[in-house]
């Protein structure tokens, strides 16, 4: 399959990996958005959180159980840190093999950005 992301699973692309498991790989961010921001993908194809089912729960919540020990080892816990799903084009996804970005490392503003067409909410 031609995904950027499972092509890092298979590790026929290199990535900066910080945990891996049977199920799930968490990889540095190649463009980071705060001082520490990784990724933390399933193994198992997916293209968009809205391809999730049923069988995929447990793998959902390992992943955000995955991304909350990561940042406890990176030692970003405490003071905290942003989760993020992109979904499709309004969301901002640029990558169809759904990851949960893991931002972190400094105080983060909110809303995360202003809409550049500048349209009312
Ligand atoms: P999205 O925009 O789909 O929510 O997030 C995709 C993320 O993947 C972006 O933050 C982007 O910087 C990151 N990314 C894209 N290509 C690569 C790559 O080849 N290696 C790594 N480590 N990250 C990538
Ligand atoms: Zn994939």
């Amino acid at each position: 399959m031609d995904c950027l992301f499972c092509k890092i699973t298979n590790k026929e692309i290199p990535a900066q990996i910080i945990y891996e498991d049977e199920h799930v790989i968490a990889f540095n961010d190649i463009n980071p958005q705060a001082p520490l921001h990784f990724l933390v993908i399933p193994k198992k194809h997916i293209s968009t959180l809205n391809d999730i089912t049923e069988d995929d729960r447990e793998l959902v919540g390992h992943m955000i159980m995955s991304a909350s020990k990561i940042a406890k080892d990176q030692g970003v816990a405490e003071n905290g840190y942003r989760t993020v799903f992109n979904c499709n084009n309004h969301g901002g996804q640029t990558v169809y093999h759904i990851h949960l970005h893991v931002l972190a490392g400094k105080s983060l503003g909110w809303p995360p950005y202003q809409d550049t067409l500048k349209q009312p909410i």
